[in-house]
């Protein structure tokens, strides 16, 4: 492994593949600026070390239990609230290691993902800068900060009545944009939005993996109402070549070479992401929708996609395959860059996780947006009424509205106009990130910013501490 001499940063990813991909990436562009990297993992969704021989890795125990975890399946919220309990332990023991270990460069600040709320207290304690990395974006990440008023003003919970009500105080959402998780424990929920929000306020500072031109008015909502450094550099994937690297799951390259035998942008690529399940008839109205729409499809049904009892494909009816003649091509994960980035891809049917929604637009993708959960929402009314660069399902997950909505974006003049607007939000990121352009600058600025905060660090750990947080 390369070692560098001075600056060494602790990096710490959320487990969940949204959040290490661009965590890793953002080590690796803080590697480029001459960081030397360590990353804290949990056991549970460790990414592979073997990828990254520049970094070096420290793994802690999570302390989940195989029966957690199976429950965290299905309930995301109680998967972060067991996180940020169960790792304060372990996590604070490694970094007092980390910062009491002579041999290895001194550590300027520590950058944890913003839903690892709890690291806040931690680096508190052993004065050491905490900055935080949030993986979303910045117009939903102000609808969360919203919460306590949204809760005050009654918009939350979601009434079904108000679904179509517009909130006022974040426009354009309307109620059922709003970023919210179905839990066992709402409570939970709210907590674990507070503990984001909050910490956040506390830190150093705040990456995004966004840029100006895409965010601009929520960026500027952002800096009157979080006044501490805020550090908006991205797309970070496209500060380097697309890489596998960070995949939890093996990406299937068959999908590249079935790619090749099709019409430029005449393939629909249809994939909801690490998370989201739908249900049996979901699944099946989908099925139907792409395969009575007469385009090609690249469909990634991920193991577990189906809640609740199947395995894979076994929900499909009988034959449903054979009737495509190979117009439809069935994967469990993709290397989705690359497909995106294929000429033959010409629409992309997303759940809008911010990584998918900042993949399709560099790759000028249009989109047909159908957002589940938390997040995805806010980012699914940017995409369709607000960059204008995709469609929602108006009327749900139905085959013929899919049929319809897949028509409009493939065959009719309204998807001639979506795409010439994506490829105008494509042309903005790029520039962003040349030389001079705004991500570009306010990496420099964060380079600075972090280097202010070694000269803290250095003086307060001149005598490295020992004790440990409780
Ligand atoms: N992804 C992938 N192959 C797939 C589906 C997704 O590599 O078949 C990657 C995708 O490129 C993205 C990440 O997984 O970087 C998913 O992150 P996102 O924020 O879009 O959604 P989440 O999984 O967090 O809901």
């Amino acid at each position: 492994m390369e070692r560098r001499k001075g600056r060494r940063l602790v990096v710490f990813p959320l487990p969940l593949q949204g959040h290490i991909s661009p965590m890793l990436q953002l080590a690796g562009i803080l590697h480029s600026k001459g960081f030397s990297i360590t990353i804290i993992h949990t056991n549970f969704n460790s990414p592979n070390p073997s990828h990254y021989p520049n970094f070096t890795f420290h793994s802690i125990p999570d302390g989940l239990s195989e029966s957690e975890i199976e429950a965290s399946a299905s309930d995301i919220v109680l998967l972060l609230k067991l996180l940020n309990a169960k790792c304060v332990e372990p996590f604070s023991d490694c970094l007092v290691k980390l910062l009491s270990d002579a041999s290895e460069d001194p550590i300027s600040c520590l950058i944890s993902d913003a839903i690892f709320y709890f690291t806040r207290a931690v680096a508190d304690t052993l004065k050491l800068p905490r900055i935080v990395l949030r993986t979303g974006g910045v117009s939903s990440f102000l609808a969360f900060a919203a919460f306590p008023l949204l809760r005050e003003r009654g918009y939350l919970p979601i009434q079904d009545s108000q679904l179509e009500k517009p909130v006022e105080e974040l426009p354009p959402l309307k109620v059922k944009d709003l970023p919210v998780i179905n839990t066992d424990d709402p409570n939970a929920f709210y907590e674990v939005v507070a503990g984001l929000v909050n910490e956040t306020k506390a830190s150093s500072g705040v990456i995004w993996n966004s840029y100006e031109d895409l965010e601009h008015s929520a960026l500027v909502t952002l800096r009157q109402e979080f006044p501490i450094p805020i550090f908006p550099i991205g797309p970070f994937h496209k500060y380097s070549s697309p890489s596998s690297s960070s995949s939890l799951l093996t990406q299937d390259q068959s999908s590249i070479s079935w790619l090749d035998k099709q019409a430029p942008k005449s393939v629909i690529y249809a994939s909801f992401g690490s998370i989201a399940g739908l249900n049996e008839a979901e699944f099946l109205e989908i099925a139907w929708g792409l395969a009575n729409s007469k385009q090609p499809f690249l469909w990634v049904v991920r193991p577990g996609l189906v809640l609740r009892g199947s395995e894979w494909l076994e929900p499909l009816p009988s034959g449903f395959l054979e009737t495509l003649n190979g117009r439809g091509h069935i994967i469990k994960w993709a290397p989705q860059q690359d497909v995106l980035a294929h000429p033959a891809v010409g629409a992309f049917w997303t759940h809008n996780g911010w990584n998918s929604t900042l993949e399709s637009i560099c790759e000028e993708v249009p989109m047909i947006c159908m957002p589940c959960f938390s997040d995805q929402k806010v980012n699914s009314k940017y995409v369709s009424d607000v960059w204008k660069v995709g469609l929602q399902l108006e009327s749900g997950v139905k085959r013929e509205e899919i049929e319809r909505t897949i028509r409009r974006l493939m065959v009719e003049k309204e998807g001639e106009d979506i795409r010439d607007r994506i490829s105008e939000l494509k042309e903005k990121a790029n520039l962003c990130l040349q030389q001079g352009g705004t991500s570009r600058k306010s990496l420099d600025s964060l380079v600075t910013h972090i280097s202010k905060l070694e000269s803290f660090t250095f003086k307060s750990h001149s005598q490295p501490s020992r004790t440990r947080p409780v």
